[in-house]
């Protein structure tokens, strides 16, 4: 990762790039503060430019061999320890058996709490933990000599989710460290982590990201408007994880609100004219794919709201107002005959655009069979 790929924290950068010009970087490091607000990041940032060859005043070149296997996550030094399944029985499982899965969400997006990553693995409300297992496999590699590059260097996520064991041999290795070893930890809850290890590194306290670099960030990347982004930036309290949730909430609803009545009422007439226009406007420069993706997970609430009141009525509603007006006139449409296939055509559809498909044949094939599968029952809900 470089630098200039995480979201402000100018002054943190370049301190961190003043440490490794000026060769004051210990041998161990703890990262602390929320994980919105880049921790991660900057921890890869900064291993990466310790290892680059040709780095600058200002960042990694992103262009030498040692670069381009940092910014994928593969190069043989850069080792990782991050929570896993705890009560699993099997201690032969290790943190390299979700190496896949580690570097699939980090190269998503660095700003991910131990909430998502829970998910990503599946254990969602099960406890994660770094186990001793871990610690051992760690050792053993950091005893090696380093394959190709100048350090060794493992980094710790969610640190605090070590257990006593764990955290007992990685003292050791901090204790007495080789020459070319750099240890990385990076966590959100500083009291959790031995006061011996603490004691022992040199502390980087991430601040809050500034509200202008949150707003910038939702703007360019995110496709939120400057009014909105302004706003969220400000509630987000410079979290980047939590500005993230926020969108949701926003202008968004409504739009989204107006995208799927207009939908479902040109797909339900089978109205050709109406759904290609519907679907320019879906797959015009102003929806990118982030949006899109967020859209049809709009999509995929209201189906599910619309057969749940279908089958147990108003009771679990979740959606009140405009919405709750059209879903009383929509939901009769969403029955056991479609709801399978609507669900899987919008599931396809998210899967596809994530993997950066051609959205304007992704919703006009699915408006078709939307046309389709909404007059399984002929009755008239646009009024
Ligand atoms: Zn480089």
């Amino acid at each position: 990762m470089l630098f200039q790929e995480i979201v402000g924290q100018d002054d943190l950068k370049d301190s961190l790039i003043k440490v490794v010009k000026n060769g004051r970087l210990g041998h161990a490091l703890m990262f602390t503060g929320r994980f919105g607000y880049g921790s991660l990041g900057l921890a890869l940032a900064l291993a990466q430019y310790v290892q680059c060859d040709a780095r600058t005043e200002e960042d990694s070149c992103g262009k030498c061999p040692s670069c381009q296997k940092m910014s994928k996550l593969v190069h043989p030094d850069l080792h990782f320890t991050f929570p896993i399944n705890s009560s699993g029985s099997s201690t032969s499982i290790s943190c390299d058996d979700f190496l896949e899965q580690w570097r699939e969400i980090v190269l998503g997006s660095s700003y991910f709490d131990l909430r998502a990553w829970n998910e990503h693995i599946g254990l969602e409300k099960k406890q994660s933990l770094i186990r001793v297992e871990d610690s051992k496999n760690i050792l053993k590699k950091l005893s090696l000599k380093s394959y190709e590059a100048k350090y060794k260097i493992l980094v710790i996520w969610a640190a605090e989710k070590m257990n006593a064991d764990a955290a007992n041999r990685l003292l050791k290795l901090i204790e007495e460290p080789s020459d070319n070893t750099l240890i990385v930890l990076v966590t959100e809850d500083e009291e959790k982590i031995l006061n011996t290890i603490s004691s022992r590194s040199q502390i980087v306290r991430i601040p809050p990201i500034q509200p202008n670099s949150v707003k910038g960030y939702l703007i360019a990347q995110e496709e939120v408007s400057e009014e909105n982004a302004l706003q969220i930036a400000e509630q987000a309290e410079g979290d980047l994880i939590r500005a993230k949730g926020l969108i949701h909430k926003q202008e968004e609803e409504e739009l989204f609100f107006q995208l799927f009545s207009e939908w479902m009422r040109a797909c339900y007439e089978a109205n050709v004219e109406r759904i290609y226009k519907w679907v320019e406007e879906m797959s015009s420069a102003s929806y990118g794919r982030e949006r899109q993706k967020r859209f049809l997970q709009y999509a995929l609430n209201m189906m599910r709201e619309g057969i749940l009141r279908n089958y147990s009525g108003d009771q679990l509603q979740t959606y009140f107002g405009k919405e709750d007006a059209f879903l009383k006139k929509f939901s009769p449409f969403i029955i056991a005959e479609n709801i399978v296939e609507i669900n899987e055509l919008l599931n396809e559809a998210h899967y596809h655009i994530e993997r950066n498909a051609y959205a304007k044949i992704i919703f006009m094939d699915m408006s078709m069979q939307f046309a389709n599968l909404l007059r399984a029952k002929k009755r008239k809900f646009v009024s």
